[in-house]
This record gives structure tokens, C-alpha cells and sequence, in this order.
């Protein structure tokens, strides 16, 4: 069931997830259909998300933003492509390649007490490689040695790749086409930003390869939202996502098609790199139990990290 609606304020609006934004000319969405997104918005009783570019919106669009209630993705909620020295606001984002995150792990371990939560994005999952895998671990290691100190001192900081999966009994992905959808500044729906961002850039749809094109918009603002085969974008039809219980992978549909072809089927970089969290958060759950804290439903031990290798198991 939708619950959420992304409005791409400009083309330039910045990218927080898998995907980077390849738009560099500015194209703030017309007054007029910022305005028809609010009113789907309202009629279909979904949470407004903003998502704002790096420039001051003239006034007008200001009062017609705050007319309903909403999140502001760039405002609120800050997002960064690197590591800062600080952060101003209670919730983050960083979105970072596998190596940067790597590199910086003491420097965005330095962030957490710093933050009501941390949301890690990483943006060339597509490039990882299995013998990373080890100095990911470690790093997850290192930001859960300094989770545990921030709990005993009294602070619980969320971050996201360790402490979701310690609230999660069951999937909570990122429901692109499913639970969210993006509107961008042509009026169209997307199922997220990244496949906006594609149509703008001329890459070929994947899903039509008789007649390669970069159509990507699932329905508009005039003739409703038409995305075809919607059950094709759910988890009872993911055969491998809905066995497994890494619940705090992104599960994310644009990294899926662009990797295996298919919305619902998941990429072995994608999956493994979700283990190696849902591992550590395995850890860490049991050095806060050792330390006096509840720390959510038992994760039990596993001897995979590609739910693709043990399918026949399920
Ligand atoms: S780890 Fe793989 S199988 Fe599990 S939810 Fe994520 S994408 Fe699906």
C-alpha cells in the first residue's frame, strides 16, 4: 500500500540513496504541478517527502511546501557526499562508495554521538567484490565497538546498516513502487529518483528489450499512476528476498534491475553486503545483551551470505 510520496523539487534535487544524480541543469517543477502533487498526495493520504537542490526556492514555493505536513530531504534531513567534520541536524545522510566508507570508518564513528540517527548509502554496491568483503566487516566491527560505548554512556544512536535490523521481525526494504512513490518535476511517476534519472540520462529500458527505450515513468499526474505488473515489485513475489531475513536490506529494485535484469531479483553484491550487516548487527546484539540492554528478537547464526547459495535449504 502506498504511503509515502518523493517530490523531486528541481532536477538538481539531491540524490540520498544507491543512486547518484547525474543532473546538473536546474529545472525547479512549475508551481502548477508541485501543486497537483500535493492534492494526490492529499487525496491519497500519503507523507509528503520534499527533496530539495543545493539553492533557495523563491518564496512562493515556500507556502505552497508548508501547506501540508512533510519531511524535507536536504533540510531536515541533511545529506552528504562525504564524511563531514560535523553534522548540524538530528538525522543524516551519507552516501559513499564501499572504499570511502571503509576509510572513513573512524571518522563517521566520530559523527555518532553527534546524531539521532545515520542513515549509510552506498553507491557502487554494483562494483563490490567478495575479497572487500573482510574490510567491510571490519569496519562495521569498529562502528560497533563504538555503539555499544555510546549505549552504556546513556545515548542510543540509530545507524541504519547496524541498528535497524535489531528493531526488524520482518522485511522493511525500501518499498520503491510499493509503499513510495517519486514524482518528478515533468509531472510523471517514477518508482524512485534513480529511474527518473535514468529516462533524463537515455539509458535504455532494461525491462523492454524488443524496444529499447529510456521511457521510465509508471503514469502522470493527469492519467493516474499506472506501474504494470505491480506485483512483480513486491516480496511474496521475491523468491529469494522472501526467504531470507537480512530485514534491513534495501531490497533496492534499481540496483536489481540494473545488475540481474529484474526488479524483484536481487544482485549477489547486494545480498552479500546485506548479510555482512545483518552479521554484524548479530554482534552487536549480543554485546548490548552482555551489557544489560534488550536488544530485540534473537538473530540467529548463519553460515551464508548469499541466500542465493542455500535457496534449495528454504
Ligand atoms: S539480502 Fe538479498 S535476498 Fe535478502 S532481502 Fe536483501 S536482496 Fe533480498
Amino acid at each position: 500500500m502506498l504511503q509515502y510520496l518523493v517530490i523531486l523539487l528541481d532536477d538538481t534535487s539531491v540524490a540520498y540513496c544507491h543512486a547518484e544524480n547525474p543532473l546538473k541543469e536546474r529545472n525547479l517543477i512549475p508551481l502548477d504541478t508541485l501543486k497537483k502533487a500535493i492534492l494526490f498526495g492529499m487525496k491519497e493520504n500519503l507523507m509528503i517527502q520534499y527533496v530539495y537542490p543545493d539553492y533557495e526556492l523563491p518564496e512562493e514555493y515556500n507556502e505552497v511546501i508548508e501547506s501540508i505536513d512533510h519531511v524535507k530531504i536536504g533540510r531536515d534531513v541533511a545529506v552528504y557526499n562525504d564524511v563531514p567534520k560535523s553534522i548540524a541536524t538530528e538525522n543524516a545522510v551519507l552516501c559513499l562508495s564501499i572504499d570511502e566508507f571503509i576509510a572513513k570508518q573512524y571518522d563517521i564513528a566520530a559523527l555518532l554521538p553527534q546524531v539521532t540517527r545515520l542513515n549509510i548509502c552506498l553507491t557502487d554496491i554494483e562494483t563490490f567484490k567478495d575479497e572487500q568483503a573482510e574490510d567491510y566487516k571490519k569496519a562495521l566491527t569498529t562502528l560497533n565497538a563504538v555503539l555499544v560505548n555510546l549505549y552504556k554512556s546513556g545515548k542510543q544512536p540509530q545507524l541504519n546498516i547496524l541498528t535497524d535490523r535489531l528493531q526488524l521481525t520482518e522485511m522493511h526494504n525500501c518499498g520503491a513502487g510499493d509503499s513510495n512513490i517519486t514524482i518528478a518535476s515533468n509531472g510523471k511517476f517514477y518508482l524512485c529518483p534513480a529511474f527518473y534519472y535514468d529516462e533524463k540520462m537515455g539509458i535504455s529500458n532494461r525491462l523492454n528489450h524488443h524496444k529499447p527505450s529510456s521511457e521510465r515513468s509508471v503514469g502522470d499526474l493527469e492519467t493516474g499512476l499506472q506501474i504494470p505488473n505491480p506485483q512483480l515489485l513486491k516480496l511474496d513475489h521475491a523468491p529469494l528476498c522472501r526467504i531470507c531475513d537480512a530485514y534491513h536490506c534495501n531490497r533496492c529494485i534499481w540496483l536489481n534491475q540494473k545488475l540481474t535484469w529484474d526488479n524483484n531479483t536481487p544482485s549477489h553484491q547486494q545480498c552479500v553486503i546485506a548479510h555482512l550487516e545483518r552479521n554484524a548487527a548479530r554482534d552487536l546484539q549480543q554485546q548490548l545483551i552482555a551489557a544489560g540492554f534488550s536488544a530485540g528478537e534473537e538473530i540467529k547464526s548463519i553460515d551464508y551470505l548469499d541466500p542465493f547459495d542455500v535457496r534449495e535449504q528454504f
